[in-house]
């Protein structure tokens, strides 16, 4: 059936992205906010919701609230449906079907993905050889999903160095909120590199879609026609904007919790005898065998967390500690149902 089917070839063995994401009593697979979103973005949301007009082009009012926040002008900014969206337009944008993207693995597993979709190669690499892999798209995921792992800022720089005049380099900083450590003052003096975020973390605006990418004027201008227009809908724009700026203590506040639970968890963790990775994002990675069962496990024990195998481990999203307890006990019980 598949081989008559139409469209263009290699694409038609890609696979749908559908990890499991049936209901939970608690959900802690995701990276999302277990908080919810800031009660101003939701407030937000009802002034436009009735609107039956198109949303702005551009979003050119989130560019503003978020130039404010990343101290950037709009020109540098450019938004999207998430930033799935963005990473995707990127590649849309500044690559030919047939070029490599090189990536470190384990990373975020959409980027292979997106890779494929657009005639892209993904080729999985180490940091020290990214530049001359001959990619024409480097890219780089910090704090990296699914290790929650830091990546060290010299080596980013070594790779923007040594990459060379049609290598791009995006960096994804999903996460930044939950370390503070960014690469955007390397923009002005690196016109190939691309910064990516997101509102879906720290924001709590997941279910609304919004994400944005930082760089160069002229890099930014290309991204924004390859995202094209209405991208962002109003109720989106309009909470975004609320969230950056009557939402931001309360942005802040929750950041602080999720530290102060996930340095908790990590402690918990390693009393267990299961030492977790560094985390500098809002989960934690507990490398372990048997994963997938384990998983399953606790899921029937009313408690959802992602399972990976390669490598073999469990992200645990980091939310109300009441929750994480009783991650901790579906955890116990489901190593010893499944040793
Ligand atoms: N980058 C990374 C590293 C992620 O983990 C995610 C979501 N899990 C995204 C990008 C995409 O997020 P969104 O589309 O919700 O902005």
């Amino acid at each position: 059936m598949r081989a008559s089917m139409p469209g263009r070839a290699g694409y038609r063995d890609i696979d749908l992205y559908a990890p499991e994401r049936s209901p939970c009593r608690i959900d802690l697979s995701d990276n999302t906010n277990a908080w919810g979103m800031p009660p101003a973005a939701r407030a937000a949301m009802d002034v436009v919701a009735g609107s039956p007009r198109y949303p702005s082009l551009y979003a050119e009012e989130l560019k503003r609230a978020l130039g404010v926040y990343t101290g950037m002008p709009p020109a540098w900014i450019t938004t999207g449906c998430g930033s799935d969206d963005v990473l995707d337009s990127a590649i849309r944008a500044l690559t030919e079907p047939g070029d490599r993207l090189a990536y470190v693995a384990p990373t975020f597993p959409m980027i292979p993905i997106f890779a494929r979709l657009n005639g892209l190669v993904p080729v999985p690499c180490a940091l020290k050889d990214l530049a001359r892999s001959g990619a024409r798209l480097l890219y780089i995921c910090s704090p990296n999903n699914p290790t929650g792992e830091l990546v060290d800022r010299g080596a980013i720089k070594r790779v923007l160095k040594s990459a060379s005049a049609d290598q791009v380099i995006i960096v994804d900083e999903a996460y930044f909120e939950f370390c503070g450590t960014t690469v955007i003052d390397l923009l002005r003096s690196c016109d190939r590199l691309l910064v990516t975020r997101t509102m879906s973390k720290a924001f709590g605006l997941a279910g609304l879609r919004v994400g944005y990418a930082l760089g160069n004027p002229a890099l930014i201008a290309e991204v924004e026609k390859s995202r094209g227009p209405y991208k962002v809908s109003a109720v989106a724009e309009a909470a975004g904007v609320a969230a950056l700026t009557d939402g931001l203590d309360w942005v802040r506040k929750h950041i602080a919790r999720t530290i102060v639970n996930r340095e908790r968890l990590l402690e918990e963790l390693c009393r267990r005898r299961l030492p977790p990775l560094p985390s500098a994002a809002n989960f934690v990675f507990v490398p372990l065998a048997g994963s997938i069962a384990i998983a399953r496990a606790m899921r029937d024990r009313g408690v959802a967390v992602r399972a990976f195998d390669e490598p073999a481990g469990l992200r645990i999203t980091v939310g109300e500690w009441s929750d994480l307890a009783d991650v901790l006990t579906a955890l116990d019980e489901a190593r010893s149902v499944c040793s």
